[in-house]
């Protein structure tokens, strides 16, 4: 079979089973709003007709009256038309309350409906934390599946429902580790549907990433077959590298099927995490740390001798002036220095986030946090499913250097180091003494070009003239203003980020982070004081501010539960 018909035949499966559970929850949608427009403004007949739409539109008044004066208790043990529980209903729209009354008056609180879902199936569909306690506390059965095997943990995962898929999991012990008929579990179906921060919740409680499903699929497999490049990235980072030799039914690992899904820059970050592993082993791990800082430090090397055998000190230019002299030699000392700087740079530690920095375990702190608190917000991307911690707000995990770093800017493969919040500021000095150096190092390579008395011959240009004559001064110049430019741009792009004091990593995915969106959806820097407060902030203290988030973080959440 070709590996192409055997991704086909897993997205039709895939797709069979997630369109079975969008289209129950499209219908449920289209009631609601039915029976929300009948509500409206016009003079509709009333919504609230029986004990069902009242359970629906949480109107316990009406159910009450329903219940004790019209005789509809019998209602509340049955299912309606479509074979729907009224508790089903109170539970898809969060009304704690009218659960409760419908518990306490005789609604079976595990009652099934044709699906077999219960009451709890239909809030983990809309992540209704609130009712999903009043169930719980009620009898109900958390690990109750449906007609496909999909359990509580399965629905939050499908409809990305993190924050009561935490909750089930922290305060009842809801196994998310548990697999439905198909032999798939949480972490299959949130890979599956792309839902980014209920995978990294799962990672970070340790969910198996090595299970395969019946068709042999891993939940990389899953992504790689939706092409979802943050949830594969995700996967990978996290993962024992053990996922990506594994095969599906059809005999394919995650890399080969992402190739024939025709997904390339998915099959370049699987290529090069599977070669990343092999090089592990093989102790070439160092050689890719290192990145191209040797290369840059060889070209300085170069650039400084060119500079001093073909322009300062070369036999076939005139003499030097004492005050070109004196600028060269400026030239030369900062370019030393420079390089000083650029070793340190290298080594510098950028902000890495170790646990228990904070003073919290790395396993336990989520289990702490109270989710019912309404000013939390759920920024499930500050766990890290990597170094299992809870970072900082700003801070991102760097694949290359393997820890989260503080204010993560970007990985710089030239001074193989991240930039973050501890030397940040290291890094423009580095960029402006570049600067400085390139430009000195041009003025005096041009001075020495332009002054040098040239014989041309009728048929020779001035350029055929000097890259004959002075092949090494011209390749100086040509090496000098390309890294000029380079360092330029660098710095220009720093100068602006930090008078906007939003970092690299934010600027090019600002999409995916939800504290750079305003409630009009629209992008909002929180921490964008100004820019002449920005840069002062900066250039007093080495690092931007991140103190002004208008809402607490997972961390402060957490200290104060
Ligand atoms: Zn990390
Ligand atoms: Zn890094």
């Amino acid at each position: 079979m070709s590996s192409s018909r055997v991704a086909e035949i897993e997205v039709v499966v895939a797709d069979g089973g997630s369109r079975k559970g969008k289209e129950d929850e499209e219908e449920r949608r289209r009631k609601k709003q039915r029976q929300q427009q009948k509500g409206g403004a016009e003079p509709e007949p009333d919504p609230v007709v029986d004990v069902y739409s009242a359970a629906a539109y949480g109107d316990l008044e009406r159910l009450r009256g329903f219940v004790e004066r019209e005789g509809g208790a019998a209602s509340l043990a049955s299912p309606d038309g479509n074979g729907y529980h009224a508790l089903q209903w109170a539970a898809l729209n969060n009304y704690p309350h009218v659960a409760l009354y419908i518990i306490e008056h005789g609604g079976d609180v595990n009652a099934q409906d044709h699906a077999q879902q219960t009451a709890l199936h239909w809030a983990a569909v809309r992540g209704a934390t609130a009712v999903a306690d009043v169930l719980l506390e009620n009898g109900a059965r958390l690990e109750a599946g449906d007609v496909n095997g999909y359990r509580a943990v399965h629905v939050a995962a499908q409809y990305g429902q993190t924050t009561l898929l935490h909750h089930i999991v922290s305060k009842y012990g809801a196994d998310f580790d548990a697999l439905d008929n198909e032999g798939r579990s949480s972490l299959h179906w949130a890979a599956y549907k792309g839902n980014a921060d209920t995978i990294r919740l799962l990672l970070f409680m340790d969910a198996n990433q090595v299970r395969q499903d019946k068709n042999g699929c891993t939940p990389l497999h899953w992504a790689v077959i939706r092409g979802n490049l943050e949830v594969c990235t995700l996967l990978v980072h996290a993962g024992t590298k053990q996922e990506l030799k594994l095969k599906d039914s059809g005999g394919f690992t995650p890399l080969q099927l992402a190739a024939d899904k025709g997904h390339r820059h998915l099959t370049n970050i699987l290529s090069n995490s599977t070669k990343a592993s092999f090089g592990d082993k093989y102790c070439l791990g160092q050689l890719g740390k290192a990145g191209y800082a040797p290369i840059l430090f060889s070209y300085l090397v170069i650039l400084m001798i060119l500079f001093l055998n073909s322009i300062v000190f070369a036999p076939d230019f005139s003499r030097i002036t004492a005050a070109v002299g004196l600028w060269s030699w400026v030239a030369i000392s900062l370019a030393l220095v420079s390089q000083v700087v650029f070793y340190r740079l290298s080594r510098k530690n950028p902000g890495y986030i170790k646990a228990n920095t904070k003073g919290l375990d790395p396993k336990e702190p989520l289990m702490a946090i109270d989710l019912s608190s309404p000013t939390w917000t759920g920024s499930w991307s500050q766990l890290c499913p990597t170094c299992k911690i809870i970072r900082p707000v700003r801070s991102k995990h760097c694949p290359t250097c393997k820890h989260c770093v503080e204010q993560f800017d970007h990985h710089c493969p030239w001074i193989s180091n991240c930039v973050g919040k501890r030397n940040k500021w290291d890094f423009l000095v580095f960029l402006c003494m570049g600067i400085t150096t390139t430009l000195l190092g041009a003025a005096v390579g041009f001075q020495r070009l332009w002054t040098e008395p040239i014989i041309l011959s009728s048929s020779e240009s001035w350029t055929h003239f000097m890259v004959t004559k002075h092949p090494g001064a011209v390749l100086f110049m040509f090496m000098d203003i390309f890294l000029l430019t380079g360092a330029l741009i660098l710095a220009g792009a720093q100068a602006t980020q930090i008078a906007r004091n939003l970092t690299t990593n934010e600027a090019a995915n600002q999409s995916r982070y939800s504290y750079l969106r305003g409630p009009d959806g629209r992008f909002r820097n929180p921490y964008n004081q100004g820019c002449r407060r920005n840069c002062a902030y900066f250039l007093v203290n080495g690092y931007s501010n991140d103190e002004e988030a208008a809402w607490p973080t997972l961390q402060q959440t957490l200290q104060l539960s």
